[in-house]
C-alpha cells in the first residue's frame, strides 16, 4: 500500500510511513491503493477508481447519540459535534419557548431524529468526517 500523506510505498507490516513518519492510513493527499495524488474532496481515486476513505472524526457515535437522546433538547449533541449554531438554536428554542410545550417537544423530536441519524452513520461532525464507532 501507499502512504496517504506523501504517496511513498510503505510495507504492509509497517505502522508508520518511513518517508514522512505519518501513521499508516492517515492523510488524504494520496490514494493508499495506487499512490496517485487525490483531488481534495474527491470520493474516489481518479487513477484506480478505489474509494477514498475520509479520515474518521475524533467524535464518537455512541457519545453523540446518547447526548442526543438524554440532553438533545438542549442541543448538547450539536455542540459536541461542532454544530454550534444548530446547538444554540435548539437550546434557545427549548429554554425560551419552554412555556409553550410545543417548542421543547419539537426540539426533542428533532434530537431523536438526530440520534437515529447519528447511530445509522448518516450524520457527520461539523468538518464532514464520519463519526467513529
Ligand atoms: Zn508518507
Ligand atoms: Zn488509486
Amino acid at each position: 500500500m501507499f502512504c496517504k500523506n506523501c504517496g511513498k510505498e510503505i510495507s504492509d507490516v509497517a505502522d508508520f510511513c518511513t518517508a514522512c513518519g505519518v501513521a499508516k492510513g492517515k492523510g488524504e493527499n494520496f490514494c493508499s491503493n495506487c499512490g496517485a495524488s487525490i483531488t481534495p474532496g474527491a470520493a474516489v481515486c481518479l487513477n484506480c477508481g478505489c474509494a477514498v476513505s475520509k479520515p474518521e472524526s475524533e467524535k464518537s457515535k455512541i457519545i453523540a447519540g446518547v447526548l442526543a437522546i438524554l440532553v438533545g433538547s438542549l442541543g448538547i449533541h450539536s455542540f459536541y459535534l461542532g454544530y454550534t449554531k444548530k446547538g444554540i438554536i435548539q437550546l434557545v428554542l427549548s429554554l425560551a419557548l419552554s412555556w409553550t410545550f410545543v417548542a421543547p417537544l419539537g426540539v426533542g423530536i428533532w434530537a431523536i431524529v438526530d440520534a437515529v441519524n447519528i447511530f445509522m452513520g448518516k450524520m457527520f461532525d461539523a468538518d464532514g468526517k464520519p463519526l467513529k464507532d
